[in-house]
């Protein structure tokens, strides 16, 4: 699939807006319903709206942006966890080290 790497940050969310015209449908009811996704840019919540035929493919990219940054978490407690049991395996080597001659 053409959309599988693409990556978007945001999250999606169907939202209904009422225009107001007092003959139109929507005044009576919860609104016309319109697309758009949010998300944060340089510290600014941002929002963008997308068209129906879109709404697919920025499920699928946001999906792909949100298993990215999962992954990236896991990788990042793992190094975290990998560079604790290095530190323990030093300082275990270390030891072994001092005893066996006892230069301390
Ligand atoms: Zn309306």
């Amino acid at each position: 699939m053409l959309s599988a790497n693409l990556m978007a940050p945001g999250s999606y969310r169907k939202v209904y807006c009422r225009c107001g015209r007092k003959n139109c449908w929507c005044y009576s009811g919860k609104g016309h319903p319109y697309s758009r996704i949010t998300f944060s840019e340089d510290g600014k919540s941002r929002t963008k709206s997308i068209s129906e035929k879109n709404t697919g493919w920025i499920k699928k990219v946001t999906q792909n942006y949100r298993d990215f940054k999962e992954g990236q978490k896991k990788i990042k407690e793992y190094d975290m966890c990998l560079i604790k049991l290095l530190d323990k395996y030093l300082k275990e080597i270390i030891e072994q080290t001092r005893k066996k001659k006892e230069y301390n």
